[in-house]
């Protein structure tokens, strides 16, 4: 499996089915949050990570573009919105749920922008397929700005700070502050509702993503609406709320772990089994988030 499509690789069978029919009836809703600024959201299966939007007169930003069979549908639900092309593509990290419209987009002429690990890695290994496997990244799918710790877009009327966050989903992840506007593109730094897929073969880690996340959380007060990398708005309690049962599932497996268990052992007493029916899902279930803590805390 190549490192970077280890997401891919894991729904692979249910991408084969869901996502290369073409008319499954996906489609993308889009949800006003600010004037001009927007959440796209897919529908109708797997699509990848959740989009934001933010068009006016000086011109069109988006963040991720999604899995590459869709990108057809992410351009239809932009044309309803505006006429205008895309001039610049923020990648929040290097899954091909979240970046595979990029070489579409960026042929069109959309400047793609991304933190330096994300470029480095498109390079080194290539843009992950829709089947799991990697073909080396074309030129075109490539960002060309890229960032180490953070750029500030300066557009319609307001600011869109994208800043780093170190060791967190993969080691190239970028959230996305509209200040004005206090709304946050987190990435996939936040699965809202559901156990979060740390990539630990692409750089990241648990502790930087729970880093991540408080970092976010800071940002946050009771009006704040946080556009997750999958799973529905979010605001801060519910950001609150990814972080504590992180902690705890942190914390138990380490215990386990202390108390000299394998991970054969700690897999059998299932130290997260009461956040299996809210957390777990067909990606990242309970036993996967568990061994995850546990390859985490032991290298
Ligand atoms: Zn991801």
């Amino acid at each position: 499996m190549r490192i970077t499509s280890a997401l891919l690789a894991l729904l692979s069978p249910v991408l084969a089915s869901a996502v290369l029919a073409q008319d499954s009836g996906i489609t993308f809703k889009s949800t006003e949050l600010a004037p001009g600024l927007y959440m796209l959201e897919g529908q109708g299966g797997f699509t990848g990570g959740n989009l934001g939007l933010l068009m006016g007169e000086d011109g069109v930003v988006l963040i991720d573009d999604g899995l590459p069979p869709l990108i057809g549908r992410v351009q239809a639900a932009i044309d309803q919105l505006t006429e205008e092309p895309v001039d610049f593509l923020i990648n929040t990290h290097v899954h091909g749920d979240h970046i595979g419209g990029n070489e579409a987009l960026g042929k069109e002429g959309a400047t793609i922008v991304a933190h330096d690990n994300l470029r480095r890695r498109l390079v080194a290994e290539g843009m992950p397929t829709a089947t799991g496997s990697s073909a080396p990244a074309p030129d075109d799918s490539l960002p060309v700005v890229t960032f180490s710790d953070s750029v500030t877009f300066h557009l319609n009327g307001r600011e869109a700070f994208v800043f780093h966050v170190e060791r967190a989903h993969t080691d190239g992840d970028a959230v996305i502050h509209f200040r004005e506007d206090n709304v946050i593109h987190a990435g996939d730094a936040v699965f809202n509702g559901m156990f979060p897929f740390i990539d630990l073969d692409s750089g990241g880690s648990v502790d930087g993503f729970i880093a991540a996340q408080e970092r976010i959380l800071s940002l946050t007060d009771e009006e704040t609406r946080i556009i997750p990398g999958h799973g529905p708005l979010a605001g801060k309690q519910e950001l609150q709320a990814a972080i504590d049962m992180l902690k705890d599932a942190h914390s138990r497996v380490r215990a386990l772990i202390q108390a000299g268990r394998s991970e054969q052992e700690i897999l059998e007493a299932n130290p997260l089994a009461d956040y299996h029916d809210d957390w777990s899902w067909q990606f990242i279930t309970t036993e996967r988030m568990t061994r995850t803590l546990y390859r985490a805390l032991s290298d």
